[in-house]
């Protein structure tokens, strides 16, 4: 087995339940319902990586024991997948040293401005050893680079935010789906092989203005043709049983803290 990876939190922004509409169409009595803000976790071999820094990361680590990380991918920078971005201090702390960190050229304006006091800069290289700190990497759409060798392909997902990307690992092994209304065509030739493991998000069964519904869910997962499928990043209008009663075999919603291995 090379892959493990974690959903340390299966659940949208306002997690389920939320603060104004509880548990929604969740049955509450269904542990798998109680979900926390998107984070992922992804080892290949010795690689370990962290795809988004959910509000929830403090336990989200905690409860994993996940102490050391070779880099952060961030998907976007929506509150529900960035807000827990400063609690990587922890890991520098443990590691005593930075750690490398990528996203997208809009994206990274947006950390930088905003979580300023964390960024070392790799021409004083005395911050990143003695302050705790992330080192910026800017990625681009379709242009592979490594992480040791785990080999990552950034695709573009479309009418969710200015910028917001997935990831597909080693040619297509596992294809990573953040948040979108539409994925951009060209994602699809990024692999050649049936890939083993396909995470997509579906926010809620009706499609919403910067989210995709049931429907084109399901189009995609029919196009991207994985041999496995999780459902990720679901608000209280997605019951683990309804879900899972409406989708192939092969389909599963996520929970939080799943393990997925191969
Ligand atoms: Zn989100
Ligand atoms: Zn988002």
């Amino acid at each position: 087995m090379n892959y493990k990876l974690i959903i340390l939190g299966s659940g949208a922004a306002p997690g389920v339940p939320s603060l104004s509409g509880g548990w929604l169409a969740c049955n509450p009595d269904n542990p798998k319902n109680k979900r926390n803000r998107t984070s992922t976790y992804l080892e290949y071999k010795n690689t370990k990586i962290l795809i988004d820094t959910s509000p929830d990361i403090r336990y989200q680590l905690i409860d994993n024991n996940i102490k050391d990380l070779d880099a952060v991918l961030f998907t976007h920078v929506h509150a529900d997948h960035l807000l827990g971005i400063d609690y990587l201090r922890e890991i520098n702390r443990i590691q005593s040293k930075g750690i490398n960190f990528y996203s997208g050229p809009r994206n990274m304006v947006e950390i930088e401005k905003r979580f300023d006091y964390l960024i070392g800069h790799v021409k004083r290289p005395e911050d990143y050893i003695l302050i705790p700190s992330l080192l910026p990497h800017i990625i681009h759409p379709y242009e592979p680079f490594y992480i040791n060798d785990l080999k990552i392909t950034p695709i573009i997902m479309f009418d969710h935010s200015p910028e917001s990307y997935g990831f597909v690992f080693n040619d297509g092994d596992i294809v990573y789906f953040s948040d979108f209304r539409k994925i951009d065509e060209k994602a699809f030739d990024m692999w050649k092989k049936q890939p083993e493991l396909l995470i997509i998000p579906l926010t809620n069964p009706k499609a919403q203005i910067t989210h995709a519904g049931f429907e084109t869910v399901m189009q995609y997962i029919d196009k991207v043709n994985a041999k496995r499928v999780i459902i990720n990043h679901m608000a209280g209008e997605c019951d683990y049983d309804d879900i899972n009663k409406r989708t192939p075999d092969n389909v599963e919603p996520a929970y939080d803290n799943m393990i997925i291995e191969f």
